[in-house]
């Protein structure tokens, strides 16, 4: 089985220069929006809406690919997370997000991907729930992965990061 990497690191996911992917916490019109949305859409340039026009709408859950435009990755995938009370069973669809984000990338033969937390902002799922149910999504997802050697956790805030880095070591099939 391949050798995954996962780690926790506070920045801005419109920013990492080093991965082949970053994962979009999108809305189901994917559009630019605010968030991790506003500031993807923000560094790409309006070329990544127009591209999204076609790949729209999308639904809880659900992880589709496009091209990065601007930004120095080679895809954004863009994932719907669920409304937190609203979108049930909400930790399910919350953890298709990643699967599918993982498994998207890995057809696409990528070998970095970096997650934002998901639904944790304006749909408001708790963070420290978002954070184990992320991890687990990761461990249940690694064995099906051929070509994704590292997954990355981008948190905007290191008390945030701190969160995620506890869950991540909480879940032993990641240790
Ligand atoms: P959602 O609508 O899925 O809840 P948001 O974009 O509102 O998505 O927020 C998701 C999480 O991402 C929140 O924890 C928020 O603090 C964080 N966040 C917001 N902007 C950025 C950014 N540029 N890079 C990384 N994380 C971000």
């Amino acid at each position: 089985m391949t050798v995954v990497k996962v780690e926790c690191i506070r920045g801005n996911i419109a920013e990492q220069q080093d991965m082949d992917v970053i994962v979009n916490a999108a809305n189901a019109e994917l559009l630019p929006g605010s968030g991790v949305a506003g500031a993807i859409h923000g560094a790409a340039g309006p070329g990544l809406a127009e591209e999204c026009r076609a790949l729209a709408p999308i639904r809880p859950g659900q992880a589709v690919i496009s091209s990065a435009h601007e930004l120095p990755n080679q895809h954004v995938i863009h994932c719907l997370g669920p409304v937190y009370g609203v979108d049930e069973p909400s930790d399910r669809l919350l953890a298709e997000c990643f699967r599918n984000a993982l498994l998207l990338a890995d057809r696409h033969k990528l070998r970095s991907i970096a997650f934002p937390a998901i639904s944790t902002g304006v749909f408001g799922y708790p963070l420290q729930d978002a954070a184990a149910v992320a991890m687990k999504a990761v461990s249940d997802t690694l064995a099906e992965l051929n070509s994704v050697r590292l997954v990355r956790f981008v948190l905007f805030s290191d008390e945030d990061r701190k969160v995620f880095e506890q869950a991540l070591e909480l879940e032993s099939g990641l240790s």
